[in-house]
């Protein structure tokens, strides 16, 4: 695995480099969140609301260092960086007013006797994410569970470690108890020594399917309950009664938003005969407009991809789909910068045998497919080993959501692209994982259902 680093895509300047956690201060942190998990099973979770509440205060008033940190270590935009700081706070206030709501005790109806569950922490959890939104993927774990009252470790990715660093510093800065976010640098082994070590209950892990085939099987082999947030290969469906101004909308959002590196960006276009022509046109005029640059500046438009490694990937992805039949309509004007910029290409013509077929492309390149009907549109869109988001364009939304209903995913928009907020359930299907974060499904990933009953006598 690579060492944990932080190098500016945009420069390719290596500013910060980070030592693997020892194996003791490994096992201070699992003490530390393990005694704290103790403590707050003799403790009402109300304690916690408040300070939830000051998270969201801190990570708002902190909104710039912490924008400015993950574009330099992962290249978006600043304002999408901005826009993901305040996703956050709203997603700390979410679990701040209604987590306590949701942990209440469910009544049972039953025969036997008076019945109800609790909703009881279960104990320490790793969480191990992704670079693309270095600070949402952590909250979206973190907040929960604080109310929960389930410590979590963090392992974040190589390339973020101080986006990880700043997040936990301000977690504590606010006021949460020692131990409630740990943030650790782990290699992968001792990653599996965590997950299999008895003081820890759970995974949650986000990445791709390499990283959670890996992370599941050993989270299977010492039986610790897991939930798996892994890739997309979004259909976005737009049928003829599209309306024009909604189309042209979404789909200037839908490829370039982080710079495409988003599991829920709509990757396969799948559009009817009727509208084939206009939808490529908008995404060409969505691409040519885009404006490269530093992505610390408010008037780059593209960014580039999060590392090198992120760009050689993706171009030889690309390169073996030409190579394979798939036209090219559409790619940006050659960029002049060593960054890691790639320019957005729009391909078409990709059948079944193409490898990208059945492939995630994390970055700006748009696969547009053409069909004859809607009935078409879903066998394609379910002809896919991953099921995360989709999106369906159309006028008619009692039909839109017949149509919703027939897709193999986790998520579907009608009239827009991917969205995530704190009430909204988020995960997939298939490939792209099990188990749901945020909402209150995500608030109950790692709860205990524990059942209480007095029996009639
Ligand atoms: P990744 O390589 O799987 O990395 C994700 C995390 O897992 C990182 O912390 C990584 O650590 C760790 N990891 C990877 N392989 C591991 C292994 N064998 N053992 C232990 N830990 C391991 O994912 P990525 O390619 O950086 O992230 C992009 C992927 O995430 C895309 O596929 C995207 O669609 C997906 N994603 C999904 C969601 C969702 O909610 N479904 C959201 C965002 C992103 P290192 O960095 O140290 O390798």
């Amino acid at each position: 695995m690579a060492k944990y680093q932080s190098i500016n895509p945009y420069t390719n300047e290596t500013f910060a480099n980070y030592s693997y956690s020892t194996n003791s201060q490994i096992d201070e942190a699992i003490n530390l969140a393990n005694a704290l998990y103790h403590k707050w099973q003799h403790e009402q979770p109300q304690n916690r609301v408040e300070i939830l509440h000051q998270i969201a205060k801190t990570l708002h008033e902190h909104e710039s260092e912490l924008a400015e940190i993950m574009t330099r270590e992962m290249g978006k935009l600043i304002g999408e960086a901005k826009g993901e700081v305040e996703l956050c706070v709203q997603i700390c206030e979410y679990y701040a007013n209604n987590g306590l709501k949701m942990l209440k005790p469910q009544k049972i109806d039953s025969a036997l006797g008076n019945a109800y569950y609790l909703k009881q922490a279960t104990g320490v959890i790793i969480a191990c994410e992704p670079w693309n939104f270095p600070l949402y993927q952590v909250i979206r774990v973190f907040a929960p569970n604080f109310i929960v009252g389930n410590p979590v470790l963090l392992k974040h990715a190589h390339n973020v470690p101080g986006s990880a660093a700043l997040t936990a510093k301000l977690i504590k800065q606010a006021g949460a108890p020692e131990g409630s976010l740990i943030n650790l640098y782990p290699s992968y082994d001792q990653l599996d020594d965590i997950i299999a070590d008895p003081r820890v209950q759970g995974v949650a892990l986000t990445g791709s399917e390499r990283g959670g085939a890996s992370v599941a099987e050993n989270a299977g082999k010492n039986l610790k309950k897991s939930t798996m947030e892994l890739g997309g290969n979004d259909p976005f469906i737009v049928l003829a009664d599209a309306d024009k101004q909604v189309l042209q909308t979404t789909l200037h959002a839908a490829r370039t938003y982080n710079a495409g590196q988003v599991c829920t960006s709509s990757k396969r276009i799948i559009t009817v005969k009727s509208r084939y022509e206009e939808v490529l046109h908008e995404l060409k005029s969505a691409f040519a407009n885009l404006k490269t640059g530093d992505p610390l500046d408010p008037e780059t438009t593209l960014a580039p991809l999060n590392s090198q490694d992120a760009k050689e990937k993706l171009t030889k992805q690309v390169e073996r789909a030409i190579a394979a039949g798939a036209k090219v309509f559409y790619q940006y004007p050659e960029i002049d910068s060593d960054g890691a910029f790639f320019r957005p290409i729009i391909l078409t013509d990709i059948d079944q045998n193409n490898p990208i077929f059945d492939e995630e492309l994390f970055g700006p390149v748009a696969m547009v497919y053409q069909v004859e009907d809607e009935d078409e549109a879903i066998a394609l869109a379910n002809n896919s080993s991953y099921g995360l988001g989709s999106s369906i364009i159309s006028s008619d939304i009692a039909h839109a959501q017949e149509l919703a209903a027939q897709i193999e995913t986790g998520m579907t928009v009608i009239n827009g692209t991917w969205i995530s907020s704190g009430e909204l359930p988020f995960g997939g299907v298939k490939k792209s994982g099990y188990g749901r974060e945020l909402s209150e499904l995500g608030m109950m990933a790692f709860v205990n259902e524990h059942l209480v009953i007095d029996l009639k006598q």
